[in-house]
């Protein structure tokens, strides 16, 4: 298939102030130099420690967040060169679900109105329109029609990610990012959203960016997986070439952490225990970011940073070892 989405060197550093005059003294590089391809209809799963950069890109890509570098096209068109009228298309075609889905709804809204909010306010369907598309939304998240004139407060939180799934596709959208949509939510709950959002995929040929923090959650849905280290893309790969043969030794690392009891680990591995925490991304590592933590660091990643290379047909690693 075509590609729908394509970044190119993806950066976005936030100034940090400091003194009195509230100068800028420095920058947070939450998301440095990403690069990768979605294909329409598949799934890239983006892994990664909270605070590597990984929601950052999904805002950026959204332009929920402004660039600082880089180029990200949807269907060919540079996003970061729209006239209005061709943004406010693309913002139709392009939507977000969130991991708190509490907080993202209006709590003065009944669901019917949550869902037909955007519609309504963009005059994109009005009346019998309107009333039909948040109909056919609400239905396709598996809400029940009782539901409708119910308010946030009154559902639980798998019910609740179904109403921002419903609110999104209200739009008819293309193309989602996921931001963590099953991270709050219990286990049990968890693979009841991840099936709705691949039989949502299937039926309306969906394109997700489906980011978590937990390689196991996006095993089941991604087509590929990129693993995601303080700003950088460390590795990229085919779901099964990720898991079946892990190059990155964070990669590999966050694999061994998925208990091997676990039905998405049946290979089972030994744990590989990190040492340290996350480093700052306002202050981080010189060379390979992660040397302070690798436990197959050798003398020149500290000072040389690797670049992210082809190390087989659509495998990419960023490591020295490679
Ligand atoms: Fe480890 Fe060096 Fe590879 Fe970085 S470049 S992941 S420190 S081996
Ligand atoms: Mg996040």
């Amino acid at each position: 298939g075509e590609n729908i989405l394509e970044v190119n060197n993806l950066k976005k550093h936030f100034p940090v102030r400091g003194g009195l005059l509230k100068k800028v003294v420095g920058h947070v590089k939450a998301v440095d130099g990403v690069s990768f391809n979605i294909k329409r209809g598949q799934t890239l799963g983006l892994v990664g420690e909270s605070g590597c950069g990984k929601s950052t890109t999904g805002r950026t890509i959204l332009r929920l967040l402004e660039k600082t570098q880089g180029e990200v096209f949807y269907q060919g068109q540079d996003v970061y060169n729209l006239n209005k009228h061709e943004m406010k298309n693309l913002r139709q075609k392009m939507q977000i679900i969130f991991q708190d889905p509490y907080s993202s709804l209006n709590p003065r809204l009944n669901v019917s109105e949550i869902v037909g909010e955007s519609l309504k306010e963009h005059g994109i369907a009005r009346g019998k329109e309107l009333r039909d598309r948040v109909k056919d939304a609400i239905e396709k998240s598996g809400l029940q029609g009782h539901h409708v004139r119910r308010y946030p407060h009154e559902f639980s939180g798998g019910q609740r990610q179904r109403i921002g799934i419903a609110r999104a596709l209200a739009l008819n959208p293309e193309f989602i990012v996921a931001d963590e949509p099953v991270s709050a939510l219990d286990v049990s709950i968890q693979s009841q959203i991840l099936n709705l959002m691949m039989d949502l995929q299937e039926e309306m040929g969906l394109t997700y960016l489906f980011i978590a923090h937990d390689l196991g959650v996006v095993k089941h849905i991604s087509d590929r997986i990129g693993v995601m280290y303080l700003g950088n893309l460390v590795e990229l790969a085919d779901k099964k070439a990720l898991f079946d043969n892990p190059h990155h030794p964070y990669t590999r690392a966050l694999l061994s952490a998925i208990p091997p009891s676990h039905p998405r680990n049946r290979g089972a591995r030994e744990q590989i225990v990190l040492k340290g925490t996350i480093p700052s991304p306002a202050n981080p590592p010189s060379g390979c970011k992660f040397h302070p933590r690798c436990p197959e660091a050798e003398e020149r990643c500290s000072q040389e940073v690797p670049e992210f290379k082809e190390v087989a047909p659509d495998h990419y690693v960023e490591c020295h070892l490679y």
